[in-house]
């Protein structure tokens, strides 16, 4: 049994999406035993890319002893099973470190995948504690690169291996900082580039992950060779799903009123859940972590 847990210090960058993805990759295209969880316990989303708003049984229910964590894991149809946390602001954060103790009990898993929070203060630590290994997810823009580097410098000194950067929601364009560029600069391997793509927001709004949902689109693709990576497999993509995909013969984007309804449902679930919060406790956040990067700025200044 492997735990990797998806860190990236900058918010809204794609942990959660990499998380879903790679966690449903691994469970229906590579048959492996994985569990994923929302580590994410004051932001939690992980269930809503899954189209589950209100979990039966959660996180909090293992954490306080009232459910057995091989009970609490919820299974997908994709055959990833999901330990999702309650959507609803309950307390500050729930003390994952108490987590520790329930693992054994998975270990006929293969792999736990560990969807991280985002910022790097107080609730990232146990989350580190937890893993043997990070991935660690970033954009092509400065912000999120320098997130990266505290991150990966977080996860360093915790002693936790970094597994590799996921490059996500590339477009291409010429004010991008490039893979040689970033490189260099995290002094980590970029394992993958997952671009923009329309699909992965038309699966999260499905209440399926992308690899699911539009299983040739280019994100999925991606995501789905970043899976085998991951597992020491290789996943080879189809001749015509190149072809499609060179010519961008896409599939046709679900039709608005498709969508429409599923997501209008799911608001409305999504709110009744939230309206049980409570008091936030005070979180005190870790002092960040410096880094060097003006002569980046500088070179990507000189190119522009
Ligand atoms: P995080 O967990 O790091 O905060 P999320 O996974 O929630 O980030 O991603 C934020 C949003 O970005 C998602 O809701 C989705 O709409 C969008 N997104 C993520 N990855 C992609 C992508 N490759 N292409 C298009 N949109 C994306
Ligand atoms: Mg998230």
């Amino acid at each position: 049994m492997k735990t990797i847990a998806v860190i990236s210090g900058k918010g809204g960058v794609g942990k959660t999406t990499a998380a879903a993805n790679i966690g449903t990759a691994l469970a229906s295209e590579f048959k492996k035993r994985v569990v994923l969880i929302d580590g994410s316990t004051i932001t939690s989303d992980l269930g809503l890319h899954f189209g589950i708003y209100s979990p039966s049984v959660s996180l909090e229910d293992v954490l306080k002893k009232k459910v057995p964590i091989l009970e609490a894991v919820q299974a997908h149809v994709s055959g990833v099973k999901l330990l999702l946390a309650p959507l609803a602001l309950s307390k500050a954060y729930l003390d994952l470190e108490e987590l520790k103790e329930f693992l054994n009990e998975l270990e006929s898993y293969e792999l736990i995948l560990i969807d991280s929070c985002s910022g790097l203060g107080n609730e990232i630590i146990p989350i580190l504690e937890l893993c043997d290994e990070v991935l660690v997810v970033t954009n092509p823009e400065l912000p999120a690169i320098t997130d990266a580097l505290k991150a990966i410098e977080v996860a360093k000194r915790n002693k936790v291996l970094v597994g590799g950067v996921v490059l996500n929601r590339v477009k291409n364009e010429r004010y991008e900082l490039s893979v040689s560029e970033i490189e260099p600069f995290l002094n980590a391997r970029v394992i993958a580039v997952v671009p923009e793509d329309a699909g992965v927001r038309e699966g999260i709004a499905s209440g399926n992950p992308v690899v699911l949902n539009s299983p040739n689109s280019p994100a999925a693709i991606e995501f789905k060779k970043l899976a085998a990576h991951l597992v020491g497999e290789e996943y080879i993509v189809g001749f015509f799903t190149r072809l499609m995909n060179l010519f961008r013969f896409r599939r046709k984007p679900v039709p608005k009123a498709a969508v429409e309804k599923p997501v209008k449902e799911a608001a409305v679930k999504v709110e009744e859940t939230l309206k049980k919060v409570e008091k936030v406790e005070e979180i005190k956040l870790q002092p960040a972590v410096g880094g060097e990067m003006h002569s980046l700025i500088e070179k990507k200044k000189m190119k522009l």
